[in-house]
């Protein structure tokens, strides 16, 4: 696909004036309602208009409300500078020190107010080897505000003043053909943040959108550089891919661009055996499981993410040994295994911590039936609902220890409903549940 010559031809389509290099859409042509603002955001907009100064409704939350879905927040553009914004709104302040801009505090929200702004003036030239952005701290115009951002898709205003669409980057066209396209020459705009890779992939599969063929090849291409990302921001990013529910499709993105390949290569060519496919059917359980808005602990969202590599080398050192080994020391081989990745991944101690935890009690659940005593000091282990979860994605998705499964199940409910107790276990009856005496 070319794009530069479709786009051309098929922002004709769309209907709209052209005014001061924007296509402008009037209210009666496209499907922006303000019923679907919420009354804060419009009392800031209005607040703002009333008082002389543009304001706009920007980024992610123009794009969800166009293909109509529910923003997730709803971050406003204006040409009033942070000190006029938190004069005009007493239950505001001002945050940031590299870019400030000011957020307005209601009982349930928070909005955000940025003043127009573009990238920085002193930028390296377009063949230093080095474009890494560090400073953006420059105020700007519309258009400049426009261009800054990462998608077409995302660089959309929604105008209060006259409720018109601005569109200087052919976003609505691009949301019309549902792809994800990146504003200006994407290599440049990858080698500046490399994180942008990952979230061009993320909107591509929480979305449904295509990536555009040029924006595809620069991650292809540029896809070593995420490793220049600030780690936790990249770890950050593969968390919310699993936190909110789309990570199958993400993760096969970042198979077939092969970024995951740059970013944690073990885990890559773990995902790519034949004998991990129960892993895709694992994330498809699991973005079911969070969709339904079942809260998953990181820890376990993490441990699914490292399940095939532990499994993969586990396998491959049972056969160097030529026996499977205790597991006392798959223990100590699965610490020594993740502890490199964690690191890298920039993780909190605390957080490897309980990713080891679940994976090891996960180990242990698979070992054959202990006697009941052991089972109840397990499940009242810190970490046994943690391994439990993971065990149930792992068993439902691959079809193995399904068996144990069900029966760690039916044991954790009898203990939560007091039904086991060790005293019991000691004499071997169960306890009877104790009538209390009026
Ligand atoms: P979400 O619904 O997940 O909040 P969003 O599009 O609002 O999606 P945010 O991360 O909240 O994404 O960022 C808000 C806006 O800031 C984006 O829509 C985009 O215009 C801009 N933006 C965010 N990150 C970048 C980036 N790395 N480079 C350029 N622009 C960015
Ligand atoms: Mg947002």
């Amino acid at each position: 696909m070319n794009d530069s010559s479709e786009s051309g031809a098929e922002v004709a389509t769309i209907p709209g004036e052209i005014q001061d290099g924007a296509l402008v859409v009037d209210r009666a042509a496209h499907s922006i309602s303000r019923r679907r603002i919420p009354e804060n955001v419009l009392k800031v907009l209005y607040r703002l208009h009333r008082s002389g100064y543009r304001a706009y409704l920007c980024g992610g939350s123009v794009r969800d409300l166009l293909i109509t879905r529910t923003p997730k927040d709803f971050d406003i553009a204006t040409d009033a500078h942070p000190t006029d914004v938190r004069r005009l709104f007493r239950n505001s302040r001002i945050i940031g020190r590299r870019f400030r801009l000011v957020h307005v505090i209601f009982q349930d929200m928070i909005v955000e107010v940025s003043t127009f702004r573009r990238e920085p003036e002193n930028r390296p030239s377009e063949d230093t080897e080095d474009l890494l952005v560090t400073d953006d701290n420059t105020f700007g115009s519309p258009l400049q505000d426009a261009r800054r951002r990462d998608f077409t898709i995302n660089g959309l205003f929604y105008n209060i003043a006259d409720f018109s669409v601005i569109d200087y980057i052919g976003g609505l066209e691009d949301i019309e053909q549902r792809r994800v396209r990146v504003i200006g020459t994407p290599e440049i705009r990858f080698r500046e943040d490399p994180v942008r890779m990952m979230r061009a992939i993320e909107f591509a599969s929480r979305l449904n959108f295509d990536i555009e063929p040029a924006t595809w090849s620069a991650i292809v291409s540029h896809r070593q550089e995420i490793l220049k990302a600030s780690a936790p921001r990249v770890s950050e990013e593969i968390l919310e891919l699993l936190r909110r529910g789309w990570s199958r499709d993400a993760f096969r993105l970042m198979v077939e661009t092969r970024l995951l390949e740059s970013l944690l290569p073990e885990v890559y060519r773990a995902l790519t055996h034949e004998s991990s496919a129960y892993f895709w059917k694992m994330l498809e359980v699991l973005d079911r499981t969070v969709q339904s808005s079942r809260k998953v602990p990181d820890a376990v969202l993490l441990a699914v993410l490292l399940l095939p590599y532990a499994i993969d080398e586990l396998e491959s050192e049972d056969a160097r040994r030529q026996t499977r080994m205790k597991i006392g020391e798959v223990i100590l081989f699965i610490r020594d295994l993740i502890q490199p990745l964690c690191q890298r991944m920039a993780l909190s101690a605390g957080t490897r911590h309980q990713i080891e935890q679940a994976l090891e009690t996960l180990w242990r659940l698979l070992e054959p039936p202990v006697d009941r005593k052991s089972q109840w000091r397990f499940v009242s282990r810190e970490h046994f609902s943690d391994a439990l979860a993971l065990l149930e994605l792992f068993a439902l998705s691959s079809g193995r220890h399904v068996e144990q499964l069900r029966q760690w199940q039916a044991f954790s409910q009898r203990v939560k409903r007091g039904e086991e107790s060790p005293g019991a276990l000691l004499t071997g009856t169960a306890p009877r549940r104790r009538r209390r005496r009026k």
